[in-house]
């Protein structure tokens, strides 16, 4: 069925990406360019032509380690214009675009290439009851069950419940902006012991993923895939889990 792509507005088939929106945004290989725990995008090269790292800096710093998600899939970069993508869904409440996003990760989860445990069950990372109200859906709900039926795993929104609201976080400094999402997850059900995919629309400081986990690896989940659609590049963000070196004046 012929679409407008959701980015360009040119022809595209079935609420796809036109082909070039899709080349320009998501890499031919799952994964390719991406730390492989965090998802955040790598240089192009290592320095000196060195062979490209799996892991980002921060991630190969010891302070990163400890988050509860075992592994991070991402499937496009949180900047322009795949950005529009997200505000489309959240701002203007296009359905069709997490659908769009979820089949994508599904197709990234499936490909070999990814090397990720079986997962067990599709998660969505919960909306505060707060923007559940403003925006009468959850986004990353909305994406979670496109994953599902694009992987055949099996969708369980009950499994983890927002019980508290944190503030805005942009307005808070960069400790407090990661411990925020404390206390926010709480498991419903005592989990299996199988691999979750836990799903949500954009993944900054990774602090909200790693609080969700931490709560479905309490109540029992034998480990936590981190399925995002859209991973914030790290010049962008700045937080106390991850190290970086000043790029310096570009
Ligand atoms: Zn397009
Ligand atoms: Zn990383």
């Amino acid at each position: 069925m012929p679409t407008a792509c959701p980015l360009c507005g040119l022809r595209s088939r079935a609420g796809d990406l036109c082909p070039g929106c899709l080349s320009d945004l998501v890499p031919g290989v799952p994964g390719a360019g991406r730390c492989l725990h965090c998802a955040v995008a790598l240089d192009s090269a290592g320095p000196g032509g060195r062979q490209r790292p799996t892991r980002c800096e921060a991630c190969a710093a010891s302070r990163a380690r400890g988050r509860s998600y075992d592994r991070t899939i991402a499937v496009i970069d949180y900047t322009y214009p795949g950005d529009m993508l997200i505000s489309a869904l959240k701002e203007r409440g296009r359905l069709d675009v997490a659908a769009l996003l979820g089949r994508l990760i599904a197709q990234a989860v499936r490909t070999p290439v990814a090397g990720l445990p079986p997962l067990g069950a599709i998660v969505p990372v919960p909306s505060s009851p707060a923007s559940l109200r403003r925006r009468g859906f959850n986004p990353a709900g909305e994406i979670a069950r496109a994953v599902s039926r694009g992987t055949g795993v099996p969708l369980r929104r009950g499994w983890l419940a927002c019980v508290r609201s944190d503030a805005s976080q942009k307005t808070l400094g960069r400790r407090a902006r990661w411990r925020a999402p404390v206390g926010n997850y709480e498991a419903r059900v005592a989990v299996p012991a199988v691999w979750v995919g836990l799903v949500d629309d954009v993944m900054t400081t990774g602090s909200t993923l790693h609080f969700a986990a931490t709560a479905l690896r309490a109540a029992g989940a034998a480990g936590v895939v981190a399925l995002v659609a859209a991973r914030t590049p790290a010049r962008l963000w700045h937080n106390v889990g991850h190290v970086r070196r000043d790029p310096g004046p570009a």
